[in-house]
This record gives structure tokens, sequence and C-alpha cells, in this order.
């Protein structure tokens, strides 16, 4: 199969440190009968081999011993959240005692928001990113009407350049300086789920905090893709799930940051079950809640150990490939892709995603001009798994744990023949 691929594209392949991580991961390898090209870890993230043994391991002590599982074996199942603290809080830049992984996005994106969302009328609003995921601003518009506000009034959603779908940091400073005094929180994708933009977090912070804003970002894009540093850029409050690039599996586990200004705190409203409460006493079973100090405090449920066996599987990865490694290929990847892309003959492809490196993860989403579905169709026929959006958009993620040089090759080939075709 490797008989057209530009032997410098080979190279790279050959030459990247990383490419070994590529056999930790099952991958599909046939789609519509063709050798399967994946493009779509932005949407589910492969299947690390090692999640099998994690999730068997798991299994058979729950086979061999029941309840005794709890306090027994290499991992007991009380504590096994912790298993994936250290790991987590590297992934996003964070001290361990604020982070914690525990139900799904959008429910902690409540879960914060009955802690962190505490509008008054004169400062009740909420500065979102430029079209949001739905289940965000679905989740933004209930609190809004839960609190009594008007949806229409209470978000403010920042606009792109003309023309583009780039929000511009000058665009963001003057958002702050006009609404900043009426605005109470910040829920931002830190990665726009469609534009694939990364968002200053840092600089978004600081505006808020100068206003007296709590900054929240939702991170399901960001995580695992671009380097994070949570702590020290200040962030208020963040989430995340795993099921994209942390590779835990459909429907996996979501995990939240909280900084620790306020994760003591326990004057903050909050929404509270057993297993946030002291560890000490949890078992004697009183009638009154005693937070875990940090993050761990807002857990409610005891939390299913499946698929945290699953992330166990993926957080060892990140934690051997390192996300400085991991971002410079991916920044590779991105670049060999976007000047594939615009080699393509005939001024067909309009990159929605920014071009400056700083300025994006690995996902590309390309505008293809006076395309319809039939051209997604053509790809997926010649072996491409990647994500269409109406009308007109194709968004890809070169993902640096798994994807090779040669995959974005293929791929714009394919593109290039499917466009002339
Ligand atoms: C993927 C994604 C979600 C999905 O939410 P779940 O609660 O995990 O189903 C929410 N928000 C954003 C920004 C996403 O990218």
């Amino acid at each position: 199969m490797s008989q057209n691929i530009p032997t410098e594209i080979l190279h790279i392949d050959q030459n990247d440190s990383l490419r070994h991580f590529r056999n930790e991961f099952n991958l599909p390898e046939e789609f519509n009968g063709k050798p399967c090209i994946y493009l779509c870890g932005n949407s589910l993230g492969l299947q690390p081999k090692k999640a099998y043994e994690y999730v068997q391991l798991e299994m058979e002590k729950w086979a061999k011993m029941g309840v005794e599982g709890h306090m027994h074996g290499r991992y007991p199942w009380m504590p096994y959240h912790e298993f994936l603290t250290e790991k987590t809080a590297k992934l996003v830049g964070a001290r361990e005692k604020e982070v914690v992984v525990m139900n799904s996005l959008t429910v902690n994106l409540h879960l914060l928001m009955v802690s962190f969302y505490r509008p008054k009328p004169d400062k009740f609003k909420i500065l979102i990113e430029y079209n949001p995921f739905p289940s965000d601003r679905y989740a933004l518009e209930s609190q809004l009407r839960f609190h009594g506000y008007d949806p229409n009034e209470g978000i403010i959603e920042l606009q792109p350049d003309e023309g583009t779908d780039i929000v511009s940091r000058k665009t963001i400073k003057d958002t702050f300086e006009k609404y900043g005094h009426e605005i109470a929180m910040t829920l931002i994708g830190g990665v726009n789920y469609y534009s694939g933009q990364f968002y200053d977090m840092r600089q978004i912070t600081k505006w808020a905090h100068q206003y007296d804003i709590i900054a929240g970002f939702d991170l399901a894009h960001a995580a695992g893709n671009v380097p994070l540093d949570l702590h020290d850029w200040g962030v208020d409050f963040a989430a995340w799930c795993s099921y994209k690039y942390l590779n835990s599996g459909p429907g996996a586990l979501s995990g939240v940051f909280i900084h620790d200004r306020h994760a003591n705190s326990l004057d903050l409203p909050r929404f509270a079950g057993w297993w946030g409460h002291d560890k000490e006493t949890r078992f004697k079973m009183g009638p009154d809640f005693v937070p875990i100090p940090g993050a761990e405090g807002w857990q409610l449920s005891n939390p299913p150990i499946l698929p945290m066996a699953c992330m166990q599987a993926s957080l060892d990865l990140f934690d051997r490939a390192g996300m400085d490694q991991l971002r410079k290929k991916s920044i590779a990847l991105s670049n060999l892709c976007e000047k594939l892309l615009k080699e393509i003959p005939g001024n067909k492809i309009e990159l929605i995603t920014p071009t400056k490196e700083e300025d994006r993860g690995c996902q590309i989403s390309v505008r293809v001009i006076n395309a319809d579905k039939k051209l997604f169709e053509k790809i997926s026929s010649a072996g491409v798994i990647a994500d269409w959006r109406e009308p007109d958009v194709i968004r890809i993620a070169p993902v640096p744990l798994y994807n090779t040089f040669e995959d974005i090759y293929r791929f714009s080939e394919i593109l290039k023949n499917a466009i002339h075709e």
C-alpha cells in the first residue's frame, strides 16, 4: 500500500519518536472495504489495547471477591478514582487537590454552576465562545431560567471577525470592556468543537478577573489535545470529557478542575452526595455532610469502576508520551495537513481553523466550496473516517498518539481526488 507515498513523508514517520504509540491502540483496520484512515479522535478517541487488561482485572476481582473488591486487590474500588488523580492533574496543569474524575461532562457543568454561577440582578450574564457546542448552550440557558433570568438577555456570545469563524483577541478584550460589569461568569470552550480555535485561556482568565467575573472553561476539545496550565493561569473551574482526545471509551467519565482558592471554601453552595463526604467518617453514615477538601468534595456517587479502568490505560499513555512531545508532533501533523490541503488545485478549500499554531490544537476544519454531502460520502467510501457538518465542512483530527504523517498524506490525496472527480 505504501508504494505511492512520497519518501519524505515516510521519513518523517520513521523519525517520529512517538510512532510506537500507534501500536498501543486498536485501530479500525478497514472502513467501507478500504484500509481505514481514522481522523475522528476529536469525536471518539481510539481504544488503548491495555484497556482490556485494566477492565479484566476488575471483572475478575468482582467475580472472585464480590463486595470485598472495595477494599482489596491491586486497585481497591473504594479509592479507585484516586488512581487517576496524579496523571489527570499533570495533564491539565493542576494540583492534585484541584481535580477529580466523576460523572459526565454536562452533569458536571451543572454541578459546577451550582457553586460558581452566582448571578445578581445587575451582574447575571454569561460570556460564551462563538458557536459553542449545543449541550453547553442548553445547560447555560437552563441555568439562567432556573435563576429567573431570560436566556435571551443572559448570554453574550463572542462574535467572529467578519467572513471567518475566528474570534480575535481584540474582540474578546472589547467584549470584556463593554459588558464586563454585567457578566457573572464565562463558560468558554478552550478549543471550539467546530472551528478548532484554541482560545487564549490565560488572557481570558485575566480579563475576567479584572471585572470580577468567574472564569470557567469547557475543555472537552482541549484536554489531551493542547497544553494546559489551569492552576497557574488562575482558572476558577473547568470540566472536560474523556472519550474524545482522552481515549477512555464511549460515554466515558468527565474530569473536573476547581482552583484551590475555591476548593476548600465550605460556604460555596454545592449539591452534595455521600462520595464527597469526608473519607474518615463517610461510613459512620452520620446525618451531617462534611465535604472532603478539594475537588473530591464535589463528588456525589460512588463511581463506575469499569470506565475508570479504561481511563487508567489511556492516562498511562499520556504520561509516558508527555504533553510536550505530543504537542510538537501535533503541530507538525497539523502543519502538514494545512500545507497539503492548500496545495489542492482549484481554490476549493477554505480553512476554518486558525493557521497560527498557538491558536489551534490538532483539529483542522475545512470548508469545501460548492461541496455537499456526496463529497463526504466519496471520501468515506475511500476509507476515511472523519466528521461532516452541514452544509460543507469536514472536520478532521490528526491525533499525535496514533495518527501518522502517512494518514494525513493519504487523506489529502483522497480528498483531492474526490473534489476533482
Ligand atoms: C463533546 C462535548 C460535550 C458532550 O457532553 P456530554 O455531557 O459528555 O455528552 C459537551 N460540551 C462540549 C464542548 C463538547 O465538546
